[in-house]
């Protein structure tokens, strides 16, 4: 059955009727701006909230500019952790105690990294994938270097992702850690993470995810998954703003024992007794190294209010059915003109978004951005078209697929 425009406007119309979160695109900053056609790039940089544009400007005028100083001891202090717990609660599935965020996604993945190769001394190999972030591959080939460790790549298919079987072949007794990414970045293939937590733990190594594409867009449960480690992005489905501070999840039974290389006077037990000597803090606080970015910390409240209130699961739901949507719009009218589709078509194997390659992507891209669809392009010729389940409506994936079309068509 072939469907004509008409009839996906129909069904846009009556998909985005239908939807329980149909409220939330509106509280995003811009969801009214005629300009954007079609913002598919939400896995990259989220929306504002327009609760963050009251919150930012009451915070300088109010908390910084009223209270000074003493914001540190009234608030400042502990809102990494808070912030954190709330992050563990909502979006994790982890409990209190375990999250705290600061620092950059990559500084906090060379923390952590380096935390859990310390408790596996003598054990020689990092196992991940050649299709890992590339922040995450260069981490690892530095740290590699200075501790004289190994790097052992799995090679995965290009639309999909680490599978258990695959990382069976790759691990072994030498095995210290594996690092991979929960939802990979290119293909949105999202791992099987307590079967491959097994494998991990099975030959005695520990597990570093990556949930930058994740966090906000998929259900997590990380405490009862057994997953020792975690980092991941706010600025993407969380809408923290760029260069949001990231966030850290060391596993409880091992935070006694976790130490990481940068010792800064933030993460030291008593920070303010200026004493000599460092000595890490008790819990997730070791984390922490010098004064946290509180400013950068602010958005992200308000799109954890968000999902509190709309709850993850509605949120995943949401996500799967606007990747689903998008993908029927590829194969009804972007497939003839052959775009092949590089992600999982099985919806439980996929994040939220979805990547399509075709030779003349990088080209069409820049036309896009010029008439207000954005996607982004990743190489070697792939838009990804991503979908941030709060703020995106399928009347967008409508009007973005369809510009793809023309834009292809046209010529
Ligand atoms: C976006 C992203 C990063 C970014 O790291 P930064 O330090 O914030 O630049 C890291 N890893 C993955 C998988 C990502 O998608």
């Amino acid at each position: 059955m072939t469907y004509t425009q008409a009839d996906f406007a129909t069904r846009a119309k009556a998909l985005d009727e239908a939807d329980p979160l149909r409220d939330y695109p509106g509280r995003f900053l811009g969801s009214d701006d005629p300009e954007i056609v079609a913002y598919l790039d939400g896995n990259s940089l989220g929306r504002p909230t327009r609760a963050t544009a009251e919150r930012i400007a009451a915070f300088v005028t109010e908390a910084w500019g009223g209270r000074l100083i003493r914001g540190w001891d009234e608030q400042w202090f502990d809102l990494p952790v808070t912030i954190g717990d709330r992050i563990g609660a909502t979006v994790l599935g982890a409990a209190p105690g375990q999250t705290t965020i600061g620092d950059s996604t990559t500084v906090l993945l060379y923390k952590i990294a380096r935390g859990a190769l310390a408790l596996r001394p003598g054990r020689t190999e990092i196992v991940l994938d050649r299709d890992n972030f590339p922040t995450d591959r260069y981490l690892l080939e530095s740290i590699a270097r200075e501790l004289g460790l190994t790097l052992r790549w799995i090679e995965p298919e290009f639309t999909g992702g680490v599978t258990a079987r695959e990382l069976a072949e790759a691990v072994s007794e030498r095995t210290a850690l594996v690092v991979l990414s929960h939802v990979a970045y290119r293909s949105g293939y999202l791992l099987d993470a307590p079967a491959l937590r097994a494998v991990a733990h099975d030959v005695g190594a520990l597990l570093l995810l990556d949930l930058c594409h994740s966090a906000g867009a998929v259900e997590l449960e990380l405490d009862s998954w057994a997953v020792d480690f975690a980092v991941g992005c706010t600025y993407k489905y969380l809408n923290g703003g760029p260069g949001a501070p990231a966030f850290a999840y060391v596993r409880a039974e091992h935070l006694a024992d976790f130490t990481q290389p940068i010792w800064g006077w933030m993460g030291r037990e008593s920070p303010f007794e200026m004493a000599q000597g460092y000595v890490p803090a008790q819990g997730i606080r070791r984390v922490i190294s010098g004064t946290p970015a509180i400013i950068g910390m602010l958005p992200i409240q308000d799109t954890l209010d968000l999902i509190e209130e709309a709850g993850m699961a509605a949120v995943r739901a949401k996500s799967v059915a606007l990747t689903g949507f998008a993908l029927d719009l590829v194969a009804h009218w972007l497939a003839p003109l052959g775009v092949e589709v590089s992600s999982p078509a099985d919806p439980a194997r996929r994040g939220g978004h979805v990547t399509i390659d075709h030779p003349r992507f990088k080209e069409i891209t820049a036309r896009l951005w010029q008439r207000g669809v954005i996607p982004d392009f990743r190489p070697p010729q792939g838009i990804r078209i991503g979908l941030s389940p709060l703020s995106t409506t399928y009347a967008e994936v409508l009007a973005g697929v369809a510009a793809i079309r023309d834009e292809l068509a046209a010529r």
